[in-house]
């Protein structure tokens, strides 16, 4: 150490002294007196880390030490889960959340959560109700189903599915619909704890009728097909549909169930999206039971939905393992504002983020670019900002390969790489997540809320000089 660094150090305040000043008695009012003195510790332990790296230059008085402490606290009273600015253009980003929810569903929340609701209780009778029943209804008249209910996630639904109909003996699936989502999910780890066996047929590419109707024997228990919702198997292949399936499975007594995976509830090619199958078409076709996620393309909170033939869904709720997944009031909340869009199609377009951001055109995005591209340049003019176009993917293991046409602002940092660019937005607040490609950082328009531009100029602003 040398003298001037010694010195420096005397200067550094007590932690105590500190806590008796007006200033930061005006913290603890605000945040705890432990938020605050374990912020003050931290700050002076910096501070003097500072000292004993850059010797005379590094300031070590009480004004360094509140203000290094200010920032320590601000970043301590952060929430860890919260709101950041989805620039990838990827709408169902399962990292980000899937689904933002649409102005009703939060309206619904912040109505109902603060208080006491009647998630349970049947306001017209004073009797306990099941707390499916606020969407059972709407989801029925949404899908032509007869009956349905909702658990915590499409997992859970295609595992109750399975148990369902199939405990102990066998579920016959295609090999080309073996699917892995998100990691975590893997159907035949799901069908073994569903204690059903997995009795594959056909190859990856082509499976064909008889394939399944070879399979049969006493030991069949249902008939499975699982949409291959994030892969795609594309050349020379053939895949059974649910109509044929649901047939033969009924010629032998048997049930046959979809898993429909990403769910679009109704025809998405009708408003120019990629031809999705969706739940109503797989009902129709004869499907006794079809699983689909809450948060995928029918932009709603995490659950997964089941529907189909009464008698098979009242199996699945007297099941003793329905109570483990069980959704909260807050999903129910979410889900049914979510689901009453429904009752209009168009109107579910212009109310579901999710459906609006997948449906934008390339010629709604560009303007809504430019303008962002002007904003920065106005606070930046010295770096290099530009309107391009390009392709963004719905994600979530959602219309996977089908790219859809957007347009981005890129940005290539001046002083700093692209990437370096990408980790400082991510640590503003709020935190922007952005693509980073050829050294560019890309914000796309897909994704991007009007009323989030003012937070990517700051953030910019701050990533650029910081
Ligand atoms: C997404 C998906 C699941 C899992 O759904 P989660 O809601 O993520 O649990 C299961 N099956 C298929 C076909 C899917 O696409």
């Amino acid at each position: 150490m040398t003298p001037e660094q010694a010195k420096l150090l005397k200067q550094l305040p007590a932690v105590g002294t500190l806590l008796e000043r007006e200033d930061v008695q005006a913290w603890i009012e605000e945040t705890s007196r432990t938020a605050v003195t374990a912020s003050l510790r931290e700050a002076v332990a910096q501070v003097r880390r500072k000292v004993l790296a850059n010797g005379k230059e590094a300031p070590a008085d009480s004004e360094a030490v509140l203000k290094t402490a200010e920032a320590l606290l601000q970043k301590r009273q952060q929430p860890s889960l919260r709101r950041v600015i989805n620039a990838t253009g990827i709408v169902l980003h399962t990292g980000l959340g899937r689904a933002p929810l649409c102005a009703s569903a939060v309206a619904a929340i912040s109505e109902a959560a603060g208080g006491y609701c009647n998630v349970e209780y049947e306001i017209d009778t004073g009797k306990r109700g099941k707390r499916q029943r606020h969407v059972t209804s709407l989801i029925c008249d949404l899908t032509g189903a007869e009956a349905a209910t909702v658990v915590n996630n499409n997992a859970a639904a295609t595992l109750m599915v399975l148990k369902a109909i199939a405990a102990d003996r066998e579920v016959v699936v295609s090999r080309g619909q073996l699917v892995e989502i998100g990691g975590s999910f893997r159907l035949p780890d799901i069908m073994a704890a569903s204690g059903a066996h997995l009795r594959e047929v056909g190859t990856t590419n082509r499976t064909r009728i008889a394939d399944y109707a070879n399979a049969i024997n006493e030991q069949t228990g249902g008939l499975m097909r699982v949409h291959t919702s994030n892969y795609r198997i594309v050349g020379f292949t053939e895949e059974v549909g649910i109509g044929p399936l649901a047939e033969l499975a009924h010629r032998h007594g048997l049930v046959a169930v979809d898993d429909l995976g990403s769910g679009a509830l109704f025809d998405l090619s009708r408003m120019g999206l990629p031809d999705e199958p969706h739940v109503r078409g797989s009902i129709e076709a004869g499907a006794d039971l079809v699983c689909f996620s809450g948060d995928k393309l029918l932009g709603g909170p995490q659950c997964g939905i089941i529907c189909g033939r009464q008698d098979l869904i009242q199996a699945i709720e007297k099941d003793p393992l329905m109570r483990t997944y069980r959704t909260g009031k807050l999903t129910l909340l979410a889900l049914e504002a979510t689901l009453r869009h429904y009752e209009d199609p168009e109107q579910a377009v212009r109310h579901l983020p999710t459906l609006a951001r997948l449906t934008a055109q390339a010629d709604e995005l560009a303007p809504r670019a430019e303008a962002l591209c002007e904003r920065l340049l106005g606070a930046l003019p010295d770096e290099n900002f530009l309107v391009c176009s390009d392709v963004s993917y719905a994600g979530g293991g959602s219309l996977p390969g089908d790219a859809l046409e957007t347009v981005i602002v890129q940005w290539r940092p001046i002083t700093i790489s692209a990437a370096e660019a990408a980790n400082r937005l991510r640590l503003q607040t709020p935190t922007i997540v952005a693509r980073v490609h050829d050294q560019a950082v890309l914000f796309d328009l897909r994704t991007l809320d009007d009323q989030e531009f003012n937070s990517v100029v700051k953030a910019c602003v701050s990533a650029a000089s910081s």
